[in-house]
């Protein structure tokens, strides 16, 4: 039926677990990741991963270079932004997640990224993909918004193939005719994948649903469905966000979230290991 190879279930029987740095993706523990879609300030982006941190949650998302449909939107700090990002992770311990949007910008955003981001918009674009296999950090590969399930692997396997096993699926939803969301987020896929891979795969509910009052819900089900973890958009100040601002959780609810989150992860069988906010709750 496919193509599947380095990265279906028939080579290798057991889950990947993918490690970074002290933590590991794709075990018993459910990863979460949050923060901003874009890095916008030291000040936003201080006040953000002093909240996600003070909640125990050890990866940070934003990006400094952004994909943007439009070219007059905001394109992200870019450098500057890398450096932000530099500084808050020396400060509060958070490990890094940001987007790198071509070959040329690898280089660049090597040294800052604890896991590189692959967006949507890059999910079939191949001689990336090689590039990103022959390098030695992991990779989080989004579903391309038009992409078949077998794609999305096949996008994988490409980065495998080249030597680079470290990659983390993420499912952020799927362009379909209901326009009432932003993304449709597909959940079968999650279980679907877990039968067809042995990689991790993480959901995104803030792209999938582009709704901030849907993204606790979709984040419950997506860890019920088999997710191994989530990547979250959260803003100090969401109404004033330079992307993503409606689709962005308050930090203040983050705390609910995650609390929910923590229920659920016993539910599931999965451990969310954020000691701070369990000592605080009790
Ligand atoms: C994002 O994570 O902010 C983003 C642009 O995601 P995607 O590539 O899934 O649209
Ligand atoms: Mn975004």
């Amino acid at each position: 039926m496919s193509d599947l190879k380095l990265v279906s279930r028939q080579h290798s029987d057991h889950n990947s677990i993918i490690k970074v740095g002290s933590e590991t993706i794709g075990g018993e523990e459910l990863c979460l990741i949050a923060g901003p879609c874009a890095v916008e300030s030291e000040q936003q982006l201080d006040e953000i991963a002093k909240g996600i941190s003070d909640l125990g949650i050890k990866f940070m998302r934003g990006g400094a270079y952004k994909p943007r449909t439009s070219p007059y939107a905001f394109q992200g700090l870019k450098k500057e932004g890398l450096r932000m990002l530099s500084d808050v992770s020396k400060k509060y311990g958070v490990k890094i997640v940001t987007e790198v949007l071509d070959t040329s910008l690898i280089e660049e955003v090597y040294p800052y990224a604890d896991i590189l981001q692959v967006g949507s918009r890059n999910a079939k674009n191949y001689s990336f993909l090689k590039e990103l296999g022959k390098i030695d950090k992991p990779i989080l590969l989004k579903r391309g918004m038009s992409s078949t399930i077998n794609e999305w692997l096949l996008a994988a396997e490409y980065i495998l193939l080249e030597g680079n096993e470290n990659v983390i699926l993420c499912e952020r939803g799927i362009r379909t005719f209901d326009t009432s969301v932003r993304n449709t987020m597909d959940i079968a896929a999650i279980p679907l994948v877990k039968e067809l891979s042995h990689l991790p795969i993480i959901a995104d509910p803030s792209q999938g649903t582009g709704k901030r009052s849907l993204v606790t819900p979709l984040s419950l089900a997506a860890i019920a469905a088999g997710a191994d973890g989530l990547m979250i958009e959260v803003h100090n100040k969401p109404e004033e966000a330079l992307s993503d601002g409606f689709q962005s959780m308050y930090l203040d609810s983050m705390k609910e979230m995650v609390e929910a989150l923590r229920k659920q992860a016993i539910v599931s069988k999965r451990t969310l290991n954020l000691e701070q906010i369990i000592s605080e709750v009790i």
